[in-house]
């Protein structure tokens, strides 16, 4: 479907967008029929539970979610990565600052990488005070974000326990509940007996070989429903004005004179004054091609999940020591992760060593679902930063943005770093709350080491 552009803001780098609507200014009320529908459907849709009867009783189509437009010579902000970061960061800039000549550009589908392949923990249970008061910001959004986005995210706030098997663990668990309770996020740290009644089918015993002597509990933790989020911004930004285009590949960077001017694209080239690299795994590659090196490694990380049962499990439960985690959906699948693979690479294949690896570990903390069977694994790309925290903000290309170095945690982050850049590019200011995560910090010697609690528990 071709429209006609926006034109609203234009962003410049570190310039404020002159022509950019206040803050906060409401979504147009767009009535075009969307693609592809029967001719019923008017888009958008609002969901309730009265146009779920009304659409029920009168059999009609839902309309399509995002559009397909005809890409522009030319936008405001090129979003290369159309996963939760490239597509919160499109809907804050147009929800939150009226800036929608804006296109994500993805070279595959939409959520097609982390985004749509992690396990969904959310919680903010970190061990500094910046990246506890970051990933806090974000569980606060994902609290409200089924009715900001008019989209069921389901959010399920069920507690998240990261088990100490050791002396050190657990004292590394004390000074995180520290931390935490100091930045007003709850979390203590709770011994055996309170563990065995959260997950009565855990073995708390001392029989075990590695007894679990305690774990660091976290309420507000919990899993979201991944693709419902990346779904949702995508309808959001798309109802705004943003342009999504699917199958484009970013092929080149234009830098003249140490500031950005366009993209070569395998559609064509964009000329556009920002880029914003929002691509996890591959964003190595694309910093490459802008000539900003990034200190960043990047390593499979595989997931598994099992047949559905009764639910059982209401807690997630992560172990670092065995380096496995599992938590349990609404649909009674057991889904369980590990550490990355412990070489880089960017293949996406599963393996036998990680499954029989986790199997076994699994069993020493759980001996009872012996007999559940794994439906399925898979593998995505993790893009892995020296200090494990995010690489966010500006870089010494005039233009060229980076929300990278998201490793095995940055599906949380979505949110709260779609918010932020998308302040930054409209205001031309560094948030505060992303002032730390700047990639200046690697050469200055102020890393944010946040290992210690986002190595095994995503
Ligand atoms: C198995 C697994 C489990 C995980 N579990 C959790 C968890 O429980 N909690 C958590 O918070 N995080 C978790 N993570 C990490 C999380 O998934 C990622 O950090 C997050 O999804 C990154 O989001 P993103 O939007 O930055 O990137 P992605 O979702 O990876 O999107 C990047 C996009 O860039 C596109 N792209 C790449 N190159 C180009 C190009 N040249 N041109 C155009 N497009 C391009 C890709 O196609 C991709 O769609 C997990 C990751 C994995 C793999």
């Amino acid at each position: 479907m071709a429209d006609q552009p926006s034109g609203t803001g234009h962003p410049a780098g570190n310039a404020p967008a002159p022509n950019a609507p206040a803050p906060n200014a409401p979504a147009p009320k767009p009535t075009v029929r969307a693609n592809g529908s029967s001719g019923k459907a008017r888009y958008p849709a609002k969901y309730s539970a009265l146009s779920l009867f009304t659409h029920g009783l009168r059999g009609r189509d839902w309309p399509r979610m995002w559009r397909r437009h005809e890409m522009r010579p030319s936008y405001d902000v090129v979003i290369i990565g159309a996963g939760v970061h490239g597509l919160a960061t499109a809907y804050y800039l147009a929800a939150n600052w009226g800036v929608t000549n804006v296109a994500v550009l993805d070279k595959g589908y939409l959520g097609g990488g982390g985004s749509g392949r992690n396990t969904a923990i959310v919680r903010a249970n970190y061990l500094t005070p910046e990246g506890v008061r970051f990933y806090d910001r974000s569980v606060k959004l994902y609290e409200n974000l089924a009715a900001d986005l008019n989209f069921n995210v389901m959010y399920s706030q069920r507690g998240h326990l990261t088990l100490a098997h050791n002396d050190s663990s657990l004292r590394t668990m004390r000074w995180r509940a520290e931390v935490n309770k100091l930045e007003g996020v709850d979390s203590e740290v709770i011994g055996p007996d309170e563990i065995k009644e959260l997950v009565p089918y855990m073995d708390t015993s001392e029989n075990t070989r590695y007894p679990i002597l305690g774990a660091l509990y976290h309420p507000p933790g919990g899993i979201i429903r991944h693709d419902a989020v990346n779904w949702g911004y995508a309808r959001g930004a798309d109802i705004r004005g943003v342009h999504i285009h699917q199958e484009t590949e970013v092929v080149g960077i234009d830098v003249e004179a140490g500031k950005v001017t366009g993209v070569q694209t395998s559609r064509g080239r964009i000329a556009t004054p920002v880029v914003v690299n929002c691509t996890a795994g591959w964003a190595s590659l694309i910093s490459d091609m802008a000539g900003v090196k990034m200190p960043i490694i990047t390593h499979p990380l595989q997931a598994a999940v099992t047949e559905p049962v009764k639910v059982f499990l209401n807690a997630v439960v992560v172990s670092g020591t065995l380096h496995v985690y599992v938590s349990q959906t609404d649909r009674g699948e057991l889904v369980f992760g590990a550490s990355t693979d412990p070489y880089a690479s960017y293949s996406t294949r599963g393996s036998l060593e990680f499954t029989e690896e986790l199997a076994g570990h699994i069993l020493e903390l759980m001996p009872s679902i012996s007999k559940m069977r794994v439906l399925r694994q898979w593998a995505g790309l993790c893009d892995i930063t020296p200090d494990f925290s995010p690489i966010m903000g500006v870089t010494p290309v005039e233009g060229f943005l980076a929300d990278v170095g998201w490793g095995t945690y940055g599906f949380k982050a979505g949110p709260v770093a779609g918010e932020s850049m998308a302040e930054l590019i409209a205001t031309g200011v560094t948030p505060e709350l992303i002032a730390s995560f700047d990639l200046a910090r690697f050469a200055e010697g102020r890393l944010v080491g946040e290992k210690g609690a986002a190595a095994v528990g995503h």
